[in-house]
């Protein structure tokens, strides 16, 4: 009589591994999804009530979209992704159509999660001002009908259990907040900017098959060594980091294609890490 438990649910692990680091956050986000599905009966007695909806907060590039479709994956629920600057419509009630539209197809594939990326873009609070002019009535009222539109469709999905939305933004100040009342997107995290020790994960996933240079990785510690390097990866989102590993591996084969000898073997040394990195400028 094996009791199911988040960790010895080996196949729903799988898709968390290839998040480097954000523990807490993977960990909080499971208790929320998979707990009321996993125990029913004990939530049932305790009176709880599945979540309905999550925010994730923290700067781009930080694995916001790559938690959600590993939660979606681990919980073999449909994903759904929408960028709501994308809905956004001149067209009286177009916006709030499409809205509508897409919370029914996510009732209608359940289990889903509806993914609602950049929150902020569209929804932000009511009395909110740009260069002095009121957002909502400087756009025709359209956030505000979205917004409305929004907190009508979250109350609605009370009936459907297995509908759960997940929202994405940088700047939850500005998110009204209506939404995250109880019973809305009531349940707030926060999405770091990597440390070190994700820094060595997010190395080792984006690495992960790629050839090292033997001399320069002779006692295995390249990795280590770029993790460590404050210079190199200091202010690194998981996602910069991930283009510093592609753009070393572009350095090598451009290095290997140059050298006129295509018989020897290809491969990533510190000096292509190097290169790379100052292709890259960091957004924090
Ligand atoms: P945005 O706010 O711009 O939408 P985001 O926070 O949703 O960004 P993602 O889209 O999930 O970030 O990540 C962008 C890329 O960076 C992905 O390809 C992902 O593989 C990589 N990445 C970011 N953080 C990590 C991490 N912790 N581990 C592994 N890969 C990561």
């Amino acid at each position: 009589n094996i009791r199911p438990s988040l960790k010895s649910d080996h196949s729903s692990t799988d898709h968390w591994r290839e998040i480097g680091g954000l523990e807490q956050v993977k960990l909080k986000l499971r208790q929320a999804a998979e707990w009321p599905s996993l125990y029913p009966h004990s939530f049932e007695r305790l009176g709880l009530t599945p979540p309905r909806g999550i925010l994730l907060y923290g700067p781009p590039g930080c694995a916001k979209t790559s938690l959600v479709r590993a939660l979606a994956k681990s919980t073999k629920s449909t994903f759904l992704y929408c960028n709501v600057a994308q809905i956004y419509s001149p067209y009286l009630g177009e916006s709030e159509r499409e809205l509508r539209d897409l919370f029914q197809k996510a009732r209608l594939l359940n289990p889903s999660i509806l993914f609602l990326d950049e929150l902020d873009a569209i929804v932000g609070k009511r009395d909110m001002t740009v260069g002095g002019l009121n957002q909502a009535s400087s756009s025709g009222g359209v956030e505000s009908r979205i917004l409305s539109t929004l907190l009508n469709e979250m109350d609605g999905i009370e009936s459907t259990k297995d509908l759960l939305v997940v929202a994405a933004t940088n700047r939850p100040d500005c998110i009204d907040h209506a939404l995250l009342r109880p019973g809305r997107l009531d349940h707030i995290l926060y999405v770091p900017p990597p440390d070190l020790d994700s820094k060595r994960d997010i190395l080792k996933i984006h690495c992960n098959g790629i050839p090292l240079c033997e001399h320069d990785n002779e006692s295995g510690d390249m990795l280590e060594r770029i993790a460590c390097d404050e210079n190199l990866t200091g202010d690194m989102t998981g996602a910069e980091i991930e283009s510093m590993c592609r753009e070393a591996c572009m350095c090598a084969m451009r290095e290997w294609e140059r050298s006129g000898d295509l018989n020897i073997q290809v491969d990533v040394n510190m000096k292509h890490f190097l290169e790379a990195r100052r292709r890259i400028v960091p957004a924090i």
